[in-house]
């Protein structure tokens, strides 16, 4: 113990760089989504976050979407505390058997129209824990999906591609019907 603590004190920290700061990317991005959906919705997109049983990787990518560093509040898109409130389920996660009728109970619960986004590779076909004994699958395996977005976790500027993707899909067939 007495070795560790004295080779901690020359030691290099084992964090690794921060990325380089990518503001306009980000901005960019965050304002299409802010003005797709108040175009859509005439108003802010709402989210709510499910974890249906992820290691929590993938929350704490969604979660850093709120932070000082992204604040994508700022561009009128809000993290809801109920379903009730929501145009967006971002599920993560395989999907657990003690989880699936809460899973089946928050989509009942989301007003129309709503739409669903699998978050990770775990939320699509089970990941790493497919085959669980305690699993039971991808989040299509339970409630229907209107994107997936794979990585493990993915970052958050790929949810926000995402996001952007999915609203500009509804928006144009909401135009051409
Ligand atoms: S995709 Fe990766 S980070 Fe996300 S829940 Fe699965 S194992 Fe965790």
């Amino acid at each position: 113990m007495r070795k560790l603590l004295f080779q901690s004190l020359f030691r290099l920290p084992l964090t690794e760089q921060a990325p380089l700061p990518d503001d306009a990317a980000l901005s960019e991005l965050a304002t299409a989504v802010g003005v797709v959906a108040r175009r859509r919705l005439g108003r802010s997109l709402s989210i709510r976050e499910v974890d249906a049983g992820s290691c929590n990787g993938c929350e704490l990518e969604i979660h850093a979407l709120n932070n000082a560093y992204y604040d994508v509040e700022r561009f009128g898109l809000r993290f809801v505390a109920s379903p009730r409130h929501a145009d967006v389920l971002m599920v993560t996660g395989p999907v657990t058997k003690n989880m699936r009728d809460a899973l089946l109970r928050t989509y009942d619960a989301t007003p129309n129209p709503k739409w669903v986004v699998a978050v990770g590779d775990c939320a699509r076909d089970g990941g790493c824990f497919a085959g669980s004994y305690a699993v039971v699958g991808g989040v299509s395996a339970v409630i229907p999906v209107d994107l997936h977005i794979s990585g493990c976790p993915p970052a958050p500027i790929a949810m926000l591609r995402g996001l952007l993707a999915l609203l500009e899909r509804a928006d144009s067939s909401a135009v051409a019907s």
